[in-house]
C-alpha cells in the first residue's frame, strides 16, 4: 500500500504518519523525492480497505493507493498520472511529445563530439548522448575516455544547450558523471547492479534505466523501483532490445514493452533502435515503429564517419541518414498525436 503525503504537509505531519503506520505493526519505505514524500507500507495482507480508509484520514495524507504488484511506487495502480521528467533546458520527458536523443556511441574526441552535437541539434534532437565510461563485453575493446570524455560532453552542452545523457558504470563515478551530465544512464549490463541503482537513487539528476539483456518486464520495473524507492522519482525507462534465439540482428526489439510498460507504470519510455537492431539500415524503420507504439523518446547513435567509429559503427547513422530519420519520424509522431518535441516547441 502506498501513502502519498500532501505537497505542503509539514515534516512533523509526515513523520507522525510514519510513526502511526509503524505502531500498527507494518514496515515502511520512506521515499523522499525532490517534490514529494511517498511512504510504502509493507506487509499488508488483510483488511486492506479498512487500513486504507484509516490512513487516508490522517493529517497530511493526500491519498492512499493499494498496490498488488511486486513493484509499488512505479506502478500505474491507483491511477497514477504520467511522470514528467523535467530537464534544465525546459525539455519535458513524458509530456506528450517525442524527444530524440542522439550522438555517438562513445565520445572519441572533442572535434567529433562537438560536430555531432551541432548537427543533431540542427536536425531537431533535444538531447545529446555519448559514452565516456563504456561497458565493453570484451576487456580488450575501448573502455571510453573516462573523465576527459565527461568534460567534452559538458563543453558540447555549454555550446549547444543540449542536455547530456551519459552512462555511469561504477557507484564511485556518480559524483563526476552527475556534475557533467543531465541524465545518468544505467546500461543494460548494469540494470540489476543494485548497489549502483541505490547510488543513483540518491542523485537529484534523472536516471535513464536501460532494460537488461535478458530482463523480464517485471525485473526491469523492479530495478526502476529500486531507484524510485531510494528517493529519485525521475526515472525514464529505455527499451534497447532483448536477447532471443534470433541472431540475424544484434538483439530483438521488444516493441510490446512500450505500450505494456506505459500501461503498467507511469514512467516515460524511450526506445533505442540502434542497440536493439545493431544494423543502421533497420534503425529508421524501427524508430518509426517505436513512435507509432507510443514511445516518449528515441535514442539514436550518430557518428560523423561510422566506418571509422571505435564502437558500434555498424549501427550508427551518418549525419545525412540522421537527417532522413528525423524527416521519416516526424509524420508518424504527428499521426499518433505525439509530435517530435523540437517541432512542438517551435509551434508554440
Ligand atoms: C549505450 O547506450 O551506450 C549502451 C552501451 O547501450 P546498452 O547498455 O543498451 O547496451
Ligand atoms: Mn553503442
Amino acid at each position: 500500500m502506498i501513502v502519498v503525503i500532501k505537497r505542503g504537509a509539514s515534516a512533523a505531519e509526515a513523520s507522525s504518519v510514519v510513526d502511526k503506520i509503524k505502531a500498527m505493526g507494518f514496515d515502511v519505505n520512506v521515499s523522499q523525492g525532490a517534490e514529494r514524500l511517498i511512504i510504502g507500507v509493507l506487509g499488508v495482507r488483510e483488511n486492506k480497505d479498512v487500513l486504507a480508509a484509516q490512513l487516508a484520514s490522517l493529517a497530511g495524507v493526500e491519498r492512499v493507493m493499494p498496490v498488488s504488484k511486486s513493484y509499488k511506487l512505479v506502478s500505474r495502480e491507483g491511477a497514477h498520472a504520467d511522470t514528467i521528467v523535467r530537464l534544465p533546458n525546459g525539455a519535458e520527458f513524458g509530456n506528450g511529445t517525442v524527444h530524440v536523443i542522439a550522438g555517438p556511441c562513445t565520445v572519441e574526441g572533442r572535434t567529433m563530439l562537438l560536430e555531432t552535437a551541432a548537427w543533431v541539434k540542427s536536425c531537431g534532437a533535444t538531447m545529446l548522448r555519448g559514452g565516456a565510461f563504456k561497458p565493453s563485453t570484451s576487456p580488450y575493446s575501448f573502455q571510453g575516455m573516462g573523465k576527459e570524455g565527461l568534460e567534452i560532453l559538458a563543453e558540447a552542452r555549454a555550446l549547444t544547450g543540449l542536455p547530456v545523457v551519459t552512462e555511469v558504470l561504477d557507484p564511485r563515478d556518480v559524483p563526476d558523471v552527475e556534475k557533467n551530465a543531465d541524465i545518468l544512464q544505467i546500461g543494460a549490463r548494469n540494470m540489476a547492479n543494485f548497489q549502483l541503482l541505490k547510488e543513483v537513487a540518491k542523485s537529484r539528476k534523472p536516471v535513464m534505466l536501460k532494460r537488461g539483456l535478458s530482463a523480464t518486464i517485471e525485473e526491469w520495473l523492479l530495478a526502476a523501483e529500486y531507484i524510485y524507492a531510494g528517493g529519485n522519482h525521475d526515472v525514464i525507462m529505455c527499451e534497447r532490445g532483448i536477447r532471443t534465439f534470433e541472431t540475424a540482428t544484434r538483439n530483438t526489439l521488444d516493441l510490446n514493452a512500450v505500450p505494456l510498460v506505459k500501461q503498467l507504470s507511469h514512467l516515460p519510455v524511450v526506445v533505442d533502435p540502434s542497440h536493439a537492431t545493431g544494423k543502421w539500415e533497420l534503425v529508421t524503420p524501427m524508430a518509426r515503429a517505436a513512435v507509432a507504439a507510443g514511445a516518449d523518446g528515441l535514442m539514436i547513435e550518430v557518428h560523423p564517419r561510422p566506418s571509422e567509429a571505435l564502437k558500434d559503427g555498424f549501427e550508427s547513422l551518418t549525419f545525412a541518414k540522421f537527417a532522413l530519420l528525423m524527416d521519416a519520424v516526424r509524420p508518424v509522431a504527428r499521426a499518433v498525436g505525439k509530435p517530435v518535441a523540437s517541432d512542438a516547441r517551435a509551434s508554440v
